[in-house]
């Protein structure tokens, strides 16, 4: 159906429909959910159908992927979206399709939705800031639409920080825990959606439900780490712990594979000792970007970058490796973090004389990726195509990982973007949940984020070195990888992405989506079948389990 036809329909629907009174009462009240009456008027209101808008919910942050909505969506209230999911469902034809968008900071349209409608998560709340922190509880309550950097300066303001932390702060809390939420602390919390207390979700049938480990667990569990399939997070309730003031924020230089990541191994078994970094990551420099890149970073001088590029001649190393490590301090360790930093430097094998070390605020240190998109924007090369691949590799295979793709697929490149590698511990990942991960103990996140700044050529000279990658590490006889911020083009994909999980994963969507209305662009279900379909289909979970 042509975009203005399905909307015309769906306002005259509307107009049949009465108030979510009917639609369904909260099941329980969590902080941010507010009661209130919507109106069918107000739903239709709030849609937005103007060509700005839709065009600018049609694109993200990968610009890889472009599909246009029928309308955009800006919900005051939670009870707005439980009230636009009803009315989707209440079409006399197909449901339209319901994609929450965060910022859509996604990389293959995952927060698009072709012919359906784009719900503008940050208008909850009316733009005022839906964030409550509990000092006595130790946590915060924040809306799905925060931004981390927002949570952030809330928590501060108590002398509290969530515990785990993405490299970016300006992306969405519903966004990240529908992923996992990664970055160099969660080799000790694990990734941010471990760190989940409750959830507030309004599911694909449009119920308002509040969950956690104890209520409703199936949803809880379902809704942390679902690619949005299950259900729209519109309150998290996320752990605190007292924030840290200070950072000593360290690099050290590498020249081969096996010392880095040996050390790197030995830094995440730490995790419980005083002794070790508080925060782990590591980079992959190839050498003709060191040769050719640019001349400074935000944390290298032109004086470092040059001191690292002759490493790598003196060394013959293909590839130099840094380990980023952060110890955190206050005014109480000030005086003994550099000792506890010189004792743990001593325990470590990384290239004699090749440590850097900066010192920074808390929200410094966090917000570093902040400062970047502010250079990549003046330098005209933030909105550019980001054909990004986020991988975890199982430790057993991480040298062979480096050496076909390091040293083989990517040798010659000279990527603009970063290259990531860091290992986390399997244990903080709650298996309960539809993430998956490597079956080992340790498994690297390698993120190939790379930029194509020169237009259409790079783009496809990127994705064929990405295919490669991909294929070789498909699960059957090769590396064994598995794809964080997944995309998958067909059933079948998605199927051996989720392995053993596949077959849960069909009966939560049965249960908690059945007609496959949400977050349409990740592309693991089909779209929305007419009542009269659905009716003939057995049920969504063993007709999608059929058809792939
Ligand atoms: C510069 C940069 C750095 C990054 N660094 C990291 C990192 O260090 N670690 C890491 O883990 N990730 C990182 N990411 C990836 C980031 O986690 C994802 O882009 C993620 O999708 C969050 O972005 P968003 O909030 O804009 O979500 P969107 O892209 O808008 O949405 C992502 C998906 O979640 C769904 N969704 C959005 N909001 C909700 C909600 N409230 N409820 C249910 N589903 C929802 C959408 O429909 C979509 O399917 C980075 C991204 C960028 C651009």
């Amino acid at each position: 159906m042509m975009p203005g036809a399905r909307l015309t329909t769906l306002l005259i629907v509307t107009s049949f429909l009465s108030t979510a009174g009917h639609l369904g009462a909260p099941v329980h009240s969590g902080a941010l959910i507010t009661s209130h009456n919507v109106s069918s008027l107000d739903i239709t209101s709030k849609i937005h159908t103007d060509h700005d808008t839709t065009t600018e919910a049609s694109s993200d942050f990968g610009h890889i992927v472009e599909a246009t909505p029928d309308g955009v969506f800006r919900p005051t209230f939670p009870a707005d979206i439980a009230a636009l999911i009803r009315l989707s469902l209440s079409q006399p034809t197909a449901p339209f399709t319901v994609a929450p968008r965060g910022k859509g900071h996604s990389s293959r349209g995952q927060a698009l939705a072709a012919g359906g409608i784009v719900v503008d998560m940050s208008a909850l709340g009316g733009r005022g800031h839906r964030t409550t922190v509990s000092v006595d509880g130790m946590f915060v309550d924040a809306g799905g639409e925060q931004l981390w950097i927002d949570v952030l300066h809330a928590a501060l303001e108590h002398g509290l920080a969530p515990r785990v932390w993405t490299d970016y702060l300006r992306i969405t809390v519903g966004g990240t825990l529908s992923n996992a939420g990664i970055g160099g602390q969660a080799f000790r919390h694990g990734p941010q959606i471990s760190n989940v207390h409750e959830l507030d979700v309004v599911t694909g049938t449009g119920e308002m439900i509040t969950c956690s480990p104890e209520v409703n667990p199936a949803l809880f569990f379902a809704a942390l780490g679902g690619l949005g399939q299950f259900g729209v997070i519109t309150r998290a309730r996320i752990g605190l712990e007292p924030a840290p003031k200070r950072v000593k924020w360290i690099r050290l230089a590498y020249s081969d594979v096996h010392t880095f990541t040996t050390d790197q191994e030995l830094l995440i078994s730490k995790r419980a000792s005083g002794s070790g970094f508080d925060y782990i990551e590591g980079q992959v420099q190839l050498n003709r970007t060191l040769m050719e890149g640019r001349r400074s970073s935000s944390f290298f001088s032109a004086s470092d970058i040059a001191r690292l590029t002759g490493l790598a001649i003196e060394t013959g190393s293909a590839v130099i490796y840094y380990i980023e490590g952060a110890m955190y301090y206050d005014d109480n360790t000030a005086t003994s973090v550099d000792q506890k930093l010189d004792a743990l430097l001593e325990e470590l094998s990384f290239v004699r004389g090749f440590v850097f070390v900066r010192d920074a605020s808390y929200v410094e240190f966090l917000d570093r990726v902040g400062r970047e998109e502010q250079n990549l924007r003046s330098a005209g090369a933030w909105d550019v195509p980001h054909p990004w691949l986020n991988l975890f590799v199982p430790r057993s295979r991480i040298l062979d990982f480096d050496a076909a793709v390091f040293k083989g697929i990517l040798r010659d490149t000279n990527p603009i973007g970063l290259i990531l590698m860091y290992p986390m511990n399997k244990d903080k990942w709650d298996d309960r949940m539809t993430a998956v991960t490597p079956d080992e103990d340790v498994f690297y996140a390698v993120g190939l984020l790379r930029s194509a700044v020169a237009g259409g050529s790079d783009v496809e000279q990127l994705e064929r070195e990405n295919a490669a990658v991909l294929e070789l590490c498909d699960l059957a006889g090769g590396i064994g990888c598995r794809q964080y911020l997944p995309h998958h083009a067909s059933r079948d994909g998605w199927r051996r992405h989720f392995g053993a999980k596949w077959g849960r994963v069909a009966e939560l969507k049965a249960r908690y989506d059945p007609r496959a209305i949400l977050s349409p662009g990740q592309g693991i279900f089909p779209p929305p079948l007419s009542p009269a379909a659905a009716a003939s289909e057995p049920t969504t979970a063993s007709a999608h389990t059929a058809s792939s």
